[in-house]
């Protein structure tokens, strides 16, 4: 069977580290900016940055309505950090409106945007993964975590008490990024997925 291939949101974020991370675990990643791009791919990576921009971004290019209708659909997805925010069905501390980050519905959640607030802006620590070994490196850039799942939504990690990793059906969220540490394995996990290996 030929390698999947992934689609990177490529309009805002770590894109390249995505692809590199992608291309590591075998998959086939190429870098998504248009309509056509999104229509050719068998799955689409999310990458962090800011959700507000990025749900900006992804209305100028009318992109938004092509997106929700492929998760819909049943597409396979992975969101980190304002990926996350993209894929709930609702979004608390949304933004200010006519500006305000879009949900697209990939997984029946309420995030919360910034959820750990101001002190604790960024930081980092091993956190335990469901399905992994040995606990993940997490990173949180200014971070959602979730504050409500759905009855098919499985928690995969937490942190401050909130489910910080989800994943429902083909559809996998993590509030950390794990492009920054070099650890490869939400990477395999999501590639996994896609192929329908996990
Ligand atoms: N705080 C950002 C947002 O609301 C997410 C931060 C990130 O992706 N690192 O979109």
């Amino acid at each position: 069977m030929s390698a999947p291939q992934i689609g990177v949101l490529a309009l805002q974020g770590d894109v390249r580290e995505h692809l590199a991370a992608l291309s590591a675990v075998g998959a086939d990643p190429i870098p998504v900016r248009r309509r056509s791009e999104l229509d050719a791919v068998d799955a689409l990576l999310i990458p962090g940055g800011e959700s507000t921009t990025i749900s900006l971004l992804l209305r100028e290019l009318e992109l938004t309505e092509p997106l929700r209708d492929r998760l819909a659909d049943g597409m396979p997805a992975y969101g980190s950090c304002a990926g996350m925010i993209l894929l709930a069905s609702e979004i608390l501390d949304a933004g200010a409106r006519g500006r305000a980050a879009t949900a697209l519905g990939g997984i029946d959640m309420a995030v919360r945007r910034n959820a750990f607030g101001r002190q604790v802006d960024s930081f980092e620590g091993d956190i335990d993964f469901e399905g992994l070994d040995e606990p993940v490196h997490a990173v949180f850039i200014r971070a959602p975590w979730v504050e409500r799942i759905g009855p098919n939504v499985q928690v995969l990690a937490q942190a401050a008490g909130h489910p910080v990793a989800v994943r429902q059906g083909r559809v996998l969220a993590t509030s950390f990024h794990p492009e920054v540490t070099g650890d490869r394995r939400i990477h395999r996990l999501f590639v996994d997925i896609v192929a329908g290996q996990a």
